[in-house]
């Protein structure tokens, strides 16, 4: 039987970015990553729209982010290979939070933890939310809020390219095959089985699956609550200008952004229309019943608005509280969780990486301490809940 020090099932952006963090910290672990489908296609990673925010809610998830854009920021000096640095298309450009009279409350009590944090984030009253976007329509507004620096969008395939090439180049090694089943001794993890019927055995198993971790958690007893729901993304152009645009969230849940020579935009489901997914098609009416309307009475010419294209991704959602599970669970020992990312894992896999690094080689953190992402909380049905959900 094949043995690694540590084996990574799922090596997408979270599974190379674990990869990549253990190589560079002891070039001496032999780690072996385990994809499914080496096209990447229908991964969260590939169909992401990539965007990093430090406007969250939760104190862990502002570093981390701002861990990320940082990270992003100088890819070309922790990435590059053999002198080639990797691009990774990073656009700087602020989030924009629309606020009505109801959620001004809400974005003003995240400001206050996200300034506490160090982010660099502006409130803007309706007058002066008006006065920099003439293109917004803002009468039914209250204020918003504004990232003044770090926030933007990247290319999340050529982040994840990056982090993979990086990691092979110190030594992991990727195979293309589907993990079945995790192997368990009494409490501890002890290797995995592959759907070839073949084994390899394992010091640490690390579970970077996203939507197919539940599923290799329960193999080793475990219950993830982590379950994948469908977001649909829209790519739309339209004769509007709207220049100065970064990401901006409506009120209603909508959000936009620019892309090449339009807006990529999109919108949750309504709770009652959105149940755990296994297809990829585009559910085109949450654009005409939804996000259509509300950008045309948003923005100034989106109401010649026109679909060019769209695709439908999985988040993988923790039913708790919105944030990820990380870490080791505490009735198993030599396995580790990094799910339940929802829509802001891609910006957040440099720190979980890094996390993830030192769980395996320390046995506990030693940059950021991410403990209250932990288990523990799910275990007791405490939630850690993220208000700011996109
Ligand atoms: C439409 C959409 C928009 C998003 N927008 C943003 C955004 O703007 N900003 C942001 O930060 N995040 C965003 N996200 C979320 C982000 O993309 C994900 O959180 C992140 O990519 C998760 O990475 P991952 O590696 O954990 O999972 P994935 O990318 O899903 O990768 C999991 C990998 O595991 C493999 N796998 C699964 N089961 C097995 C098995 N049994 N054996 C072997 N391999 C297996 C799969 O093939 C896959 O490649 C978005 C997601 C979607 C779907």
């Amino acid at each position: 039987m094949h043995s690694f020090d540590v084996v990574i099932v799922g090596g997408a952006v979270m599974g190379s970015a674990a990869a990549y963090f253990l190589g560079a910290a002891d070039p001496a672990v032999r780690v072996l990553v385990l994809e499914q489908d080496f096209s990447y296609q229908r991964c969260a990673t590939t169909l992401s729209v990539a965007s990093v925010r430090h406007q969250f809610s939760t104190p862990e998830n502002i570093r981390m982010s701002m861990f990320g854009s940082t990270f992003i920021a100088d890819i070309g000096r922790h990435l590059a290979v053999d002198g080639q640095a990797p691009d990774v298309w990073w656009h700087e450009a602020g989030y924009l939070f629309l606020a009505s009279a109801a959620g001004l409350p809400v974005l003003q009590a995240n400001h206050a933890v996200q300034r506490a944090e160090g982010a660099q984030v502006q409130l803007l009253d309706r007058a002066a939310l008006q006065a920099r976007y003439a293109w917004l329509r803002c009468d039914d507004l209250a204020g918003a809020s504004l990232g003044l620096r770090g926030e933007g969008w990247l290319d999340a395939y050529s982040l994840m390219r990056a982090f993979r090439y990086k990691a092979q180049s110190q030594g992991a090694v990727y195979r293309q095959a589907r993990a079945v089943r995790l192997l368990r001794e009494g409490r501890r993890v002890t290797g995995v089985e592959l759907a070839d019927g073949s084994r390899i055995a394992c010091g640490q198993l690390i579970n970077t699956a996203g939507g197919g971790a539940a599923a290799l958690a329960r193999t080793a007893g475990i219950e993830l609550p982590v379950q994948t729901r469908k977001r649909c993304v829209f790519h739309v152009r339209s004769p509007a200008r709207t220049p100065g645009c970064g990401l901006v969230i409506d009120p209603s849940g909508v959000y936009f952004r620019p892309e090449g020579d339009g807006w990529l935009c999109g919108v949750a489901a309504p709770a009652d229309r959105d149940p755990p997914c296994e297809d990829f098609e585009v559910t085109h009416a949450l654009f005409d019943d939804i996000i259509w309307p509300v950008l045309a009475a948003r923005v100034e010419g989106f109401d010649a608005m026109r679909v060019m294209r769209a695709w439908a991704g999985h988040y993988d959602l923790n039913l708790l509280d919105d944030n990820m599970i990380l870490g080791a669970h505490p009735e198993i020992e030599q396995l580790l969780f990094a799910n339940g990312f929802s829509g802001h894992g891609l910006q957040h896999a440099p720190a979980v990486g890094r996390a993830l690094s030192e769980l395996v080689l320390h046995g506990g953190y030693r940059s950021l301490d991410l403990s209250r992402l932990g288990w523990e909380r799910v275990l007791r049905h405490q939630p850690l809940r993220e208000l700011n959900v996109v």
